[in-house]
């Protein structure tokens, strides 16, 4: 990585010497690794230690048998390695974490039975009471939502502010806070957020800050955090990762220190949410066709973003491919391609919105992303329905907004569904 100290005066006022990390690190192949695709079908299995079996065994065990009182207690206290009870590691999860720890090149990862598994586990396992958070305006609604009722209630203070204003992240880091939490695309308004530039201000005025990254609408097919200098990423697996809508996992990736408290406090003790082994396999299954299957997601994605804005009855779309949105450029700069999620908001506002919902036939409604099949909803009412409609005013979620997923379709039916529903 080629870090270099520079002082930065992007933000009206100069904030100091701060540590930059070049672009240059998202180049999507390491120099002395295999590419990205091929790590994503090879990494960390070797089937000679499954009788030449292509894919990996599900390891549909609970416990496993010492051979001896003492192999037990030494496992116990962490000085021998073997699994002892499928809570805190498993086989098959294990090749997925070693997996995804290599395609989003952190030292390693913990995966865990769902996206809120993986952000519950993460927060309980760093936080204490007194502790504060500063997290982006906006966030997906149920991290909202365990903010709120969950973090607060046991005196956790959480202030939100909005990161692409670094002004704002600057003014908001106070002598406690002991996380800084965002996505990038925002789910659902496709706000882009600075990484780099966020990590920098973190770890140049406040060190003992973690910047914690939600990268489940990129992927590390398309952005790595923590090659820009995050400290610990985020993932639904239950989306891209899985690709198929026929599983719910997560996971977190970082520094193998912190994956190691994350795995035996937040995961062990604190939430329990271990990954199902049958879930892993098919994770991994689905990791081997993810930068395959990214690259259409974007296709698609690109050309309803594109197709949208010309529309008459369309309003707003929030799409960071498109050289009109704010988020352009930063985009360009730190993911590959522009992602799969487009946000849209029509004319008709509200009413428009249900009416063009109820009018498709191709396209289905219903939550979630990263499936084959194109999905749109109404976060308002859906998604982010944890967010009360004063709080949904005031962290910039429009009533009106409505969020796609565009699918590995024929872009043509997807846009002639669109077309037809809007016609309605
Ligand atoms: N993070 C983001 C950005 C999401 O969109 C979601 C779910 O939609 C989650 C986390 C939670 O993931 P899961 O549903 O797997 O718990």
């Amino acid at each position: 990585m080629a870090n270099k100290n520079i002082s930065v005066h992007t933000f009206g006022a100069t904030i100091g010497t701060v540590l930059i990390i070049s672009s240059k690190n998202i180049a999507m192949k390491n120099d002395n690794k295999l590419a990205f695709a091929t790590r994503a079908i090879h990494s960390s299995y070797d089937s000679s230690t499954a009788e030449g079996a292509l894919n990996p065994p599900i390891h549909m065990s609970s416990t496993y048998s010492f051979e001896s009182v003492e192999q037990g207690a030494a496992r116990f206290a962490g000085q021998d390695s073997g699994h002892f009870y499928s809570r805190i590691s498993n086989p098959t999860q294990d090749i997925l974490e070693r997996r995804l720890a290599d395609l989003e090149e952190g030292e390693a990862a913990v995966a865990t039975a769902s996206g809120m598994g993986a952000i519950s586990a993460t927060l309980w396992t760093i936080l204490a009471p007194g502790d504060h958070v500063l997290v982006d305006q906006t966030v997906y609604g149920c991290t909202f939502s365990l903010l709120e009722h969950g973090l607060k209630k046991f005196g956790v203070e959480v202030s939100y502010i909005d990161f692409t204003d670094h002004n704002q992240v600057l003014q908001g880091l106070r002598h406690n806070t002991k996380i800084v939490y965002f996505e990038s695309p925002v789910n659902p308004t496709m706000r882009i957020i600075d990484i780099c530039a966020i990590a920098s201000i973190v770890k140049s005025h406040h060190s003992d800050a973690r910047v914690v990254v939600d990268n489940t609408y990129s992927t590390p097919a398309l952005q790595r955090p923590l090659t820009l200098g995050a400290d610990i990423v985020i993932h639904s697996l239950t989306k891209y990762l899985g690709g198929h809508g026929d599983l719910i996992a997560g996971a977190v990736v970082g520094s193998s220190a912190m994956m190691e408290e994350i795995r035996l406090t937040g995961l062990k003790d604190m939430t329990g949410a271990v990954i199902a082994p049958l879930s892993a396999f098919l994770v991994l299954r689905g990791i081997k066709t993810l930068e395959l299957r990214m690259e259409k997601h974007c296709k698609n994605a690109q050309q309803i973003a594109q197709w949208l804005i010309q529309h008459e009855a369309v309003r707003q779309v929030y799409y960071p491919g498109l050289s009109s949105d704010p988020g352009h450029s930063v985009a360009a700069s730190q993911m590959r391609l522009f992602g799969g999620m487009v946000a849209f908001e029509l004319k008709d506002g509200f009413d428009g919105a249900v009416k063009m919902l109820n009018g498709l036939t191709l396209i289905k409604r219903a939550v979630s992303l990263g499936d084959s099949e194109t999905l749109i909803q109404h976060p308002a009412s859906m998604t982010h329905s944890t967010y009360t409609s004063e709080q949904q005013a005031a962290h910039g979620i429009s009533r009106s907004l409505i969020r796609i997923s565009a699918g590995l379709e024929s872009a043509e039916d997807i846009l002639a569904d669109l077309e037809r529903a809007l016609e309605k």
